[in-house]
């Protein structure tokens, strides 16, 4: 049966609620939060509120509660989700994927860890070595991805500033046989790691332990190198030993990352006619460290070529703006392209192999999304513009796999069906991303025109193409808006509300800064991890005709890409709650949950699942499974279709109040009567 508590613990489904209002709603998850009970189902979403404390929740004894079981047999948890998943996959061979989403420091990347930990010990219980080698890769692989991928925001100190999607693939048997990751970067340099490693490393990388002496680490408040810190380091280190990098690797690695703390140092001195570099030692180390020849290094830091025409280049001298400026999109580039080669070394550990795919025939994924949710800071930029339209994304998904599928198959199996009103949020996906019309197209053609463009001509730009979109609005159309800044602002009318973004860098952010002359030293390196990192460094500046795609558009696509593919998957949810800004255990913070469940559709989740069915099969699949508690149907099928077949059983169980009859299948509307059925099949076999 459904969860066995008593009422003081409210409901554990919000599909139960007396009535669906935002007031219910938050009554029961913060009566939930407060008992200590933090997961509540809406159907099969799993509604997870942040308890910011250890808890009893997790380990070995409780997976085993959840062991092939049924949801709504034991309280909700994410457990449960991953059991769930996890049968579709191997029962009815099904691609699925568990989509968890929720604000930074919602707790997505910890449900995420569970969700993988809960797969891991069901698993190969054979003791199968390979399969074993492939847990582990993946488990561990987290703690490498989480160390460089994560950055100090303002919301949440650990907070990923990155989505992270992971395929895990099955084979018949249902054991891990391999994986896939893919990342999904936003711009943030992070090279603090490295610090924490031991006295005689640093001093081989010309390094200090203190991060306020480097550019890149100085700032934040957590400045002092903490005990964290060093376990953090030797942590990540013996990850990658067991994922399986090389110790040449691992080294070079380090290298990379000392070599963008130096880099970030780096300053030039304005001569008048000349820029010098005003501190040469960093140029020898970095030489030493990148395995360049300083001379190109110095060369590089000064100088850009650039294309004379006919075919003749010229060495222009950088300004000291321009150099400073090309100093740190390389540091970038760098530490983006380091981060983009472990994902693509630890891919390589785990892929199925081709003829290892044949030799075991079927191959299943549960594919697992941890990906950033909606954020709205006080100054909104180019990376909340992508981090909210990449929620829209998600949105849309959502609405097309869940409100629309299930409105579309009650209408197909002549089922009667009362309409839920919804907002769909395409024409904010539009908003961003219609080609020649959209923000993002408006935003390339600015940055390609070749001209001087300016993040004020953008803007100039979208207000007049953009002026009379019902979710686009900018100061200028809209004088009385003091909260906006004339000249500065824009915002997007999103479905989970208002944020206002100011144009300030998205030129510059959307562009690929980056001088062909570093990639060129790059590809240059006698180190094979720098060298691997920069293909295109191969070209001369002759010879690189193509403009680079924009960071928005490399970023659109990879969304497209995205969705496209958790498309064909069966969705599982997990929505992510944050309790309160302030990481307590105690504080239900009434506002901030409200406006969390509001733009996370929940309620509207509520309504679809209640006007629905909890379940539904084919006739014939729900006979196969249930006719032995029936006369009519066992031992002898007496009935003349598997229609009335059903019907006849679910008579005599006096469930016929809770369901409906479709064209080819029978809906259930409560899940308590598929327990009840389960158990008269129990007691009979
Ligand atoms: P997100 O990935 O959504 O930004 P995290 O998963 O990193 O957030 O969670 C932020 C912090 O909240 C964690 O470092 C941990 O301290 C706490 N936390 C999150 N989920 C749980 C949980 N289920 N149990 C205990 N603490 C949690
Ligand atoms: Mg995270």
């Amino acid at each position: 049966m459904a969860e066995q508590e008593s009422l003081e613990f409210g409901k554990a489904d919000f599909v139960l609620l007396d009535q669906v209002t935002m007031e219910h709603f938050m009554e029961n998850l913060k009566q939930r939060f407060e008992m200590g009970r933090i997961y509540t189902y809406i159907g099969e979403v799993v509604v997870s509120v942040n308890p910011y404390k250890q808890t009893q929740l997790y380990g070995e004894d409780v997976i085993e509660q959840y062991r092939g079981r049924e949801l709504y047999e034991r309280p909700p948890h994410l457990y449960a989700v991953a059991d769930a998943a996890y049968k579709a996959m191997k029962r009815r061979a099904k691609d699925t994927c568990i989509v968890i989403s929720g604000e930074s420091g919602a707790g997505k990347t910890e449900a995420s860890k569970y969700i993988m930990q809960y797969i891991a010990a069901i698993t190969n219980p054979s003791q199968r070595a390979e399969v074993e080698r492939v847990k582990n890769v993946l488990l561990k692989s987290n703690c490498v991805l989480e160390a460089f991928g994560n950055a100090k925001t303002n919301r949440n100190d650990n907070s990923s500033r990155f989505g992270k999607y992971m395929d895990i693939n099955f084979d018949f048997k249902g054991d891990p046989t391999g994986g896939h990751i893919n990342n999904y970067l936003l711009e943030k340099v992070q090279p603090r790691l490295l610090l924490g490693a031991p006295d005689d490393q640093l001093a081989s990388l010309h390094l200090c332990s203190d991060p306020a002496a480097y550019r890149f680490t100085g700032e934040g408040a957590r400045n002092n190198l903490l005990a964290s810190d060093c376990a953090n380091f030797l942590a990540v280190a013996d990850a990658m030993k067991v994922i399986g990098f090389s110790p040449a690797e691992i080294s070079s690695v380090y290298k990379i990352l000392a070599t963008i703390l130096h880099l970030g140092n780096v300053s030039f001195l304005d001569q008048g006619d000349a820029v010098e570099v005003e501190n040469e030692e960093l140029v020898s180390h970095l030489a030493e460290l990148t395995c360049t020849q300083p001379e190109s290094l110095l060369q590089t830091l000064l100088y850009r070529t650039v294309a004379a025409g006919g075919g003749e280049v010229i060495e222009k001298g950088h300004s000291a703006k321009e150099a400073n400026y090309a100093r740190d999109a390389c540091a970038k580039a760098i530490y983006e392209r380091l981060f983009c080669w472990i994902v693509g070394r630890i891919n390589s550990i785990i892929e199925v192999k081709k003829y290892d795919a044949k030799l075991h025939g079927k191959n299943t994924v549960i594919a697992v999304l941890d990906i950033y949710g909606f954020e709205i800071f006080d100054t909104n930029s180019f990376e909340q513009f992508c981090i909210n339209y990449c929620n829209e994304k998600l949105q849309q998904l959502f609405i097309e796999l869940i409100l629309r599928q299930e409105q579309e198959e009650y209408q197909r199996e002549g089922i009667e069906w009362q309409h839920v009103e919804y907002f769909n949020n395409q024409i904010i996906v539009d908003l961003v991303e219609q080609p020649h019309k959209g923000i993002i197209p408006i935003l390339d053609e600015a940055c390609l025109s070749g001209g001087r463009v300016t993040d004020a001509l953008f803007l100039e730009s979208m207000n007049t193409r953009l002026g009379k979109h019902p979710h686009y609005t900018s100061r200028k159309l809209c004088a009385t808006d003091k909260s906006m800044e004339f000249g500065r602002d824009f915002r997007i009318k999103h479905y989970a509300g208002d944020v206002t973004y100011s144009v300030e860098g998205f030129i510059d952010k959307n562009k690929d800064t980056l001088f062909q002359d570093f990639k060129r030293l790059m590809y240059k390196s006698t180190d094979p991890v720098l060298r691997d990192m920069w293909p295109d460094g191969e070209l001369s500046i002759t010879e690189v005709t193509k403009r680079p795609l924009t960071a928005a558009t490399l970023f659109k696509n990879s969304m497209v890409a995205l969705v496209e593919n958790l498309a064909c998957k069966e969705p599982y949810y997990v929505r992510c709650i944050k309790p309160n800004d302030q990481k307590s255990p105690l504080l239900f913070d009434d506002e901030r949950c409200r406006h969390q469940v509001a733009y996370l559709g929940l309620l509207e989740n509520v309504r679809v699942r209640r006007a629905g069915f909890a379940y539904r099969q084919p006739y014939d699949r729900f006979l196969l499974r249930y006719k032995m508690t029936c006369e009519y149907t066992w031992p002898y099928h007496l009935m003349d279709t598997d229609q009335e077949a059903t019907k006849a059983l679910i008579e005599q169980h006096e469930f016929q109040e809770d369901v409906a009859y479709g064209h080819t299948k029978i809906f259930i509307r409560t899940p308590q009567t598929l327990f009840r059925l389960e158990q008269e099949r129990a007691q009979l076999i």
